[in-house]
């Protein structure tokens, strides 16, 4: 089996996804040496305070020199310039990999920066919570999770596995795409809920006939659910919505096609319709339970640490 420890590890952001790397690399011993930089000296000192590495850096490109597996977790709109920073301090068989929410995006801003020698391959784990920052992160996030790396045809293969085997230590199950393919998918498993959540709550907020204390007092009802969706961190997805625009538009021009028909069937209150489609979704709902990515359990089975993707 392909090693899955690294001699140094360096963490350039260390938010929810880059602590609870942090935490995993720990409990799993995968590092020698764990060098973290983040952009704020806040941060930076939380990241200290919890103990989660053993060097901290002002300095990306400080933190990244003789690291064998470089690992960058900030905002996709961000992945350029850290590219940038990093890339000239890269030591030659470094893997640098991140963790960004889309693919296509991330690699065009990196991949130009990558110098020969660095085997750059792109990773994003599908497990995360609305709660972002180094204290949000927790060990075992990861786990019973897919991890999708997209890397390009020419990527080195044994890199690679490596990459594959830390994400495997990490408690991952790890699929490859084609960066095009993940961006599509993602945009309908997570990029579109997300935006649909961010819109009726947005629209129930709006609302002039229902007061603010009514759409909280009753929210079991339904409303809960998507607030916890669009509680999610302002920054990451408006860089979501950016830089997976293409997918995402497609997505919503047939969600949209779709709603109309719902609406539709409701206005001329076809309910054979309404029952028709709301039985196939249950069984996905099913589908989904049984291939353990979530709990069968009332109330979509949440509770403290529940990892959505
Ligand atoms: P987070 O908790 O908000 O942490 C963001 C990290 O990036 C912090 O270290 C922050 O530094 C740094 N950062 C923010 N803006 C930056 C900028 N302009 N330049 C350089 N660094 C910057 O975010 P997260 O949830 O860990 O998300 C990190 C990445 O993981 C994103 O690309 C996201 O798409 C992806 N992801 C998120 C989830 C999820 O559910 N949250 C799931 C899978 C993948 P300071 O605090 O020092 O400013």
């Amino acid at each position: 089996m392909m090693a899955a420890r690294f001699d140094r590890i360096a963490l350039i952001g260390i938010g929810l996804i880059g602590s609870s790397i942090a935490h995993d690399i720990r409990a799993e011993g995968l590092a020698g040496h764990v060098a973290i930089s983040t952009r704020s000296a806040g941060t930076l000192k939380r990241a200290e305070e919890l103990g989660l590495g053993d060097s901290y850096h002002a300095s990306a490109a400080e933190a990244v020199r003789d690291a064998d597996l470089v690992v960058v977790s900030v905002p996709v709109g961000a992945s350029g310039a850290v590219a940038a920073e990093i890339a000239p301090h890269l030591k030659t068989g470094a893997i640098l990999t991140d963790v960004g929410s889309t693919k296509a995006s991330v690699i065009a801003q990196m991949a130009p920066h990558v110098p020969p020698g660095v085997h750059f391959i792109a990773g994003h784990p599908i497990a995360g919570t609305e709660h972002s920052g180094p204290d949000a992160g927790f060990a075992g996030l990861f786990r019973g999770r897919w991890c999708i790396l997209t890397p390009l045809p020419e990527a080195d293969r044994d890199a690679v596995a490596r990459l594959r085997a830390f994400w495997e230590a990490l408690g991952s199950r790890v699929d490859e795409m084609d960066p095009a393919h993940h961006d599509k998918v993602l945009a309908i498993v997570s990029h579109l809920p997300h935006i649909i959540a961010y819109n009726i709550v947005g629209t129930a907020d709006d609302l002039e006939t229902v007061t603010e204390s009514e759409v909280i007092k009753y929210s079991a009802s339904g409303f809960r659910d998507f607030t916890r969706l669009a509680a999610s961190d302002p920054t990451m997805w408006r860089d979501v919505c950016l830089h997976n625009k293409d997918a995402i538009l497609e997505m919503l021009a047939r969600f949209s096609e779709d709603l109309a028909y719902l609406q539709r069937a409701i206005r001329w209150g076809d309910g054979e319709k309404l029952f028709d489609l709301f039985t196939r979704t249950r069984a996905i709902r099913r589908s989904i339970v049984e291939a353990g990515q979530d709990t069968g359990l009332p109330d979509f089975g949440r509770h403290a640490g529940d990892a959505k993707g």
